[in-house]
């Protein structure tokens, strides 16, 4: 029996001094905020899929497997830093802290929220996720907040450092507050051009208005890209103006969803040269370059339908001269969508 067991237990988990060390930090913080563990582990898992890209910003500048933000409209991480009297820069980096500090920020928000007491159901700390994304639309808030607690009520199961982190199922019923008649947000255009999208605008300050369809400037290329951050979180920022960047597609690591936010005939800042925006379509997907896990069977599919349909539409080949990474885009000092990006399978999938 004792042999049987052993088998059961994988060489990394044995390898870890502490086996269970990434889970007992999230329950220890969970208890020392009366958080419910459930929900911060969710909130971690929606943000970073438990990964803390070893104080590595993500696009919003958001630290950590709690993703402590520090932006000029969000600043989780300095809310941290004042509510444990700890330096931003070991937040950033120390995992056990970072996950206190995510719980210490919900608590606080919660306990704002409910004159001064925490919520006695798990339900009702949607809003208090909600207000810990820190995006300014409420339905883009929404289907983050949705995310988490979809992530809570079906449970999740990941190995992380060696260590397989485990959040069981639970039933939840959310209490959504305002965020339950958020509707669809508004923009200058209520129809995606991609049948299958839904359609947010991005900010009118990060694109240029153009019309590739008529002046000349054929659209040439697709150019794939890696949000570093969340999906909601990606949405956020590209109808944000202080972010002066763009793309026309943002799709979803889950289940493939397509949002589009720039319509195919104006000019997306996506790929940090002008001539490639000018004579192309960027698509981001919600993953990070170094983190596998991503990249979905769900998500290739996606993305390789909506490819297609690009490449029909606008008489794009559909080879690797025009369907290309953004690493690949003359200039590019980013590496996205990097190697953990099968191309091969893409390729299959858009040529299908
Ligand atoms: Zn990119």
């Amino acid at each position: 029996m004792v042999l049987v067991v052993t088998l059961l237990i994988s060489p990394e988990v044995w390898a870890s001094e502490d086996h269970y060390f990434l889970q007992h930090a999230f329950e220890a913080a969970a208890a020392e905020f009366d958080v419910p563990v459930q929900l911060l582990m969710a909130v971690s898992y929606a943000e970073t899929r438990w990964n803390d890209h070893q104080g590595q910003p993500s696009h919003l500048n958001g630290y950590g497997m709690m993703h402590l933000v520090d932006n000029p409209n969000h600043h989780t991480l300095g809310q941290a830093s004042r509510l444990l009297g700890e330096s931003p820069e070991r937040l950033k980096t120390e995992i056990p802290l970072n996950i206190r500090g995510g719980a210490a920020v919900l608590a606080w928000i919660a306990k704002k929220q409910n004159g001064g007491h925490l919520p006695e159901k798990l339900g009702q700390w949607y809003t208090v996720v909600a207000e810990y994304a820190g995006y300014q639309d409420e339905a883009v808030t929404r289907i983050y907040t949705d995310e988490v607690f979809q992530v809570i009520q079906s449970g999740a199961k990941r190995k992380v450092k060696g260590e397989t982190l485990l959040l069981s199922p639970t039933k939840v019923k959310p209490y959504k507050g305002k965020y339950e008649k958020a509707k669809k947000p508004i923009g200058k255009k209520s129809t995606p051009d991609y049948p299958n999208a839904r359609w947010i605008a991005a900010h009118s300050s990060n694109y240029t208005a153009a019309n590739r369809e008529g002046d000349g400037k054929r659209i040439q290329y697709v150019i794939i890209h890696t949000t570093q951050g969340s999906y909601a979180g990606s949405i956020s920022w590209f109808q944000n103006p202080d972010s002066n960047v763009s793309a026309h597609y943002v799709i979803r690591s889950s289940d493939g969803e397509v949002t589009q936010m720039v319509q195919n005939k104006d000019i997306a800042w996506h790929a940090g040269n002008w001539d490639y925006n000018v004579h192309s379509i960027g698509i981001e997907h919600e993953g990070y370059v170094e983190q596998p896990g991503w990249y979905t069977d769900s998500l290739y599919r996606s993305s390789a339908a909506l490819t297609r349909w690009l490449c029909d539409t606008y008489g794009i080949p559909r080879d690797r001269n025009h369907i290309i990474g953004h690493n690949q885009v003359p200039g590019a000092t980013h590496t996205d969508p990097g190697p953990l990006w099968d191309w091969n399978w893409y390729m299959s999938l858009v040529n299908q």
